[in-house]
């Protein structure tokens, strides 16, 4: 197909839920490197919405997968038969994780695993109420948009699940909301969508606190901060907190879809019982998919992402602060490579991420906050890529100041 073949096609067949899609024809990605149909290449500062954390198409990664389309793809559904890239997968997250986070339920996404995890969390504590977070994101599938925390995606798609309550993030005392009556309290332990939005030291401890008090179990969503991107392998760590289910997906596959609902040996039991099989999937943990996250993980720990993540991320941060000063960025926050630039309005953030893309960068603003540029790019990203993207931003910036 030639290009404008390709781009009526796109327009005309693939349903769209944007009305400004970045429609860019893709020829190929490397490393950092989406390449168009021109032969242009762009510096990818979204790695697909944090999946490519070991870049695009890592050798190791698309080795494994070549090794395992010569063994087997789908061959039962999950769960059944014992296939050794998901077993390798799930002992390599087991021994990366604390004890009680041990036993892991394969999914194909990551709104999947999060209703995984709410249903477990239901079943286990024969409660039914949830609680969330304002501004949080955990996909678009029903459950995991009840517990979303902004009305404008929730509301035209009511009724949703009963019984979901929202908390303030940094508000210790409306952890007194979080009573016996709630099964569980999902967070992200970096919002990101809501802006990149960290919190404070000490609060994640204060709902773990108030969650052991009740008797709700705690769910930590790190589909987006998980496997290094935040600076430590997991969020969680940097907090000390330990979840009582960790969701995981994005960077989990390698670049195939892949997520993960992980929990205790005991608390997973109860999808085992009453009913047996009360959670399955056809398709969850593709061998391919297992495969290619086994590569990504070893990727990972051995070209230590997680520390990259955050020298990286620091050196980064120090350069925009240097040349995108001045009135129109407000301020940056940051999480190893998960960086939120906050712009003085959502006008200027749209112009802005126009002049950026026309500067060959991928990126694009949250879905919760219009006022502020998400940038997550591969971890593997070099510090020349990200100087060579800093001067692209300070170019695209002085057209829209
Ligand atoms: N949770 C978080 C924190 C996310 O950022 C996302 C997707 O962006 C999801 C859940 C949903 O994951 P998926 O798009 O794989 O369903």
């Amino acid at each position: 197909m030639n290009r404008v073949e390709l781009v009526s096609g796109f327009f005309r067949h693939l349903a769209q839920t944007s009305s400004s899609p970045m429609a860019m024809v893709v020829s190929e990605a490397t490393g950092s490197i989406i390449r168009d149909a021109e032969g242009r290449d762009h510096i990818d500062l979204l790695a697909g919405m944090g999946v490519a954390a070991t870049g695009h198409r890592h050798p190791k990664v698309v080795a494994r997968i070549e090794e395992q389309l010569g063994r087997h793809l789908h061959v039962m559904v999950y769960g059944e038969m014992i296939q050794e890239t998901q077993v390798a997968l799930a002992q390599g997250l087991a021994s990366l994780l604390p004890a009680t986070l041990d036993s892991v339920y394969f999914t194909n996404s990551g709104t999947e695993a999060v209703e995984g995890a709410l249903k477990l969390a239901r079943k286990a504590r024969g409660r039914n109420r949830l609680m969330a977070f304002h501004g949080a994101f955990h996909g678009d599938t029903l459950g995991a948009v009840s517990v979303g925390g902004n009305p404008h995606y929730r509301d035209p798609f009511e009724p949703l699940l009963p019984d979901v309550g929202f908390l303030a993030m940094d508000d210790r005392d409306g952890l007194a909301a979080i009573d016996d009556s709630v099964a569980a309290v999902i967070v992200e332990p970096v919002q990101a969508e809501a802006g990149v939005i960290i919190p404070s030291p000490g609060f994640l401890a204060a709902l773990r606190e108030r969650c052991s008090e009740t008797g709700s179990l705690l769910i930590f969503d790190e589909v987006i901060t998980g496997l290094g991107r935040t600076g430590t392998m997991f969020a969680f760590e940097r907090e000390q907190v330990v979840p009582d289910l960790l969701v995981l997906a994005k960077a989990l596959g390698g670049g195939l879809p892949l997520g993960a609902f992980i929990a205790s040996r005991d608390l997973m039991a109860s999808l085992c019982q009453d009913p047996e099989l009360g959670h399955v999937t056809t398709f969850g943990g593709h061998p391919l998919s297992a495969a290619a996250g086994l590569a990504a993980l070893e990727v990972i720990i051995e070209e230590q992402l997680a520390e990259r993540a955050e020298t990286a991320g620091a050196h980064f941060e120090e350069r925009l602060t240097a040349l995108l000063s001045g009135p129109c960025l407000e301020t940056v926050r940051r999480r190893g490579l998960l960086l939120g630039l906050v712009m003085d309005s959502a006008a200027r953030t749209q112009a802005f991420v126009k002049q950026c893309r026309a500067e060959r960068l991928v990126l694009g603003w949250t879905l919760h906050d219009d006022r502020v540029l998400r940038l997550a790019p591969p971890l593997v990203i070099t510090e020349a890529e990200l100087e060579e993207s800093a001067l692209r931003m300070q170019r695209a910036l002085a057209r829209v100041s």
